[in-house]
């Protein structure tokens, strides 16, 4: 090798060194962008301004009527977001949420109403399972005939592509399942909530409020339903959609079944909780 060539591989170390060096920078900034966040999601804004307070770094951003506060927890991208109250607004504000930004996992929370009255207000339910208690078809009747929903029977939209109406395998309560590993993180932490006692049920979701007794006692034994709210199922069923992780999480804030008064403070003590399920599923996936 004469001096010339000596010259010439001295440069091209260099500049592969100085290459790598680079290559290295950009693979730990692209790193950091691609760690997807975990969304939190509270249809009110008693349900999700607390939590959104709770986040570092916050940027607001809006689609729709969906307001998203994207932050940190523990330097972990976190996305609260205030989707509105209801089945369509959860569904839409999930689908957005999901093409946006390609969360990790979903937890939708916030209140409920109690349906077993061995909860009281301030109990939480983690939804092992959630059903749409709005999606039924009534029994077959001329005019005259009157109505009763006691017979109106499950109708499961998913089932089939055909004719809901028509298919008798649509007669079945769809169950949305809850992630075990988000499960599991909120089963770790549930000491912390002191307010009332932490468990796994089924929550059941519509766009109606049940204040009949006898019909709330009616989806208690034929759904197995906890509690019921507005929001759960309608996320769920979009979250399997697109395969993301999702959990219910509910507080009671009224119970009609055991004569528990309606209590708004209740909406800020499940946010508080699930910013430590929060933390707890970070340092599990991290
Ligand atoms: N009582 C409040 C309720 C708001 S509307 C008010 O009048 O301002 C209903 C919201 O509360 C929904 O987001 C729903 O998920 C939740 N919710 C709480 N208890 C409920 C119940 N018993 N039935 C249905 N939704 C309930």
């Amino acid at each position: 090798m004469n001096k010339k060539h000596i010259f010439l591989a001295i440069i091209i170390m260099f500049l592969l060194a100085l290459f790598s060096g680079c290559n290295a920078e950009t693979k730990g900034e692209s790193e950091k962008e691609a760690k997807q966040p975990i969304i939190v999601q509270g249809p009110m804004p008693i349900e999700a301004e607390k939590f959104a307070e709770k986040l570092k770094d916050v940027e607001e951003e809006q689609s729709g009527n969906f307001i998203f506060y994207k932050g940190t927890v523990d330097n972990y991208p976190v996305i609260v977001a205030k989707t509105g109250k209801g089945m369509e607004n959860t569904a839409a504000a999930t689908a957005v949420a999901i093409e946006k930004y390609n969360p990790a996992a979903i937890i939708n929370q916030g209140t409920s109403g109690g349906h077993d009255p061995d909860l009281q207000v301030y109990d939480i339910v983690l939804g092992e399972k959630v059903t749409n208690i709005g999606s039924l078809k009534t029994g077959d009747k001329e005019k005259g005939e009157g109505i009763s929903p006691k017979e109106w029977v499950p109708m499961d939209l998913m089932a089939s592509e055909g004719s809901a109406g028509e298919d008798p395998d649509a007669e079945n309560i769809r169950y949305f399942e809850g992630d075990e590993k988000l499960l599991k993180a909120a089963e770790a932490v549930k000491e912390i909530h002191k307010g009332g006692k932490v468990v796994k049920g089924t929550i059941g979701s519509a766009d109606v409020w049940n204040n009949e007794v006898d019909r709330i006692n009616w989806f208690h034994e034929n759904y197995g339903t906890s509690v019921e709210e507005m929001e759960g199922a309608a996320g769920a069923q979009i979250a399997e959609a697109y395969s993301v992780p999702y959990l219910g999480i509910r507080i009671l804030s009224n119970n009609k079944v055991n004569e528990g008064e309606y209590d708004p403070n209740t909406a800020e003590a499940n946010q508080k909780y699930v910013y430590e399920v929060v933390k707890e599923y970070i340092s599990s996936i991290e």
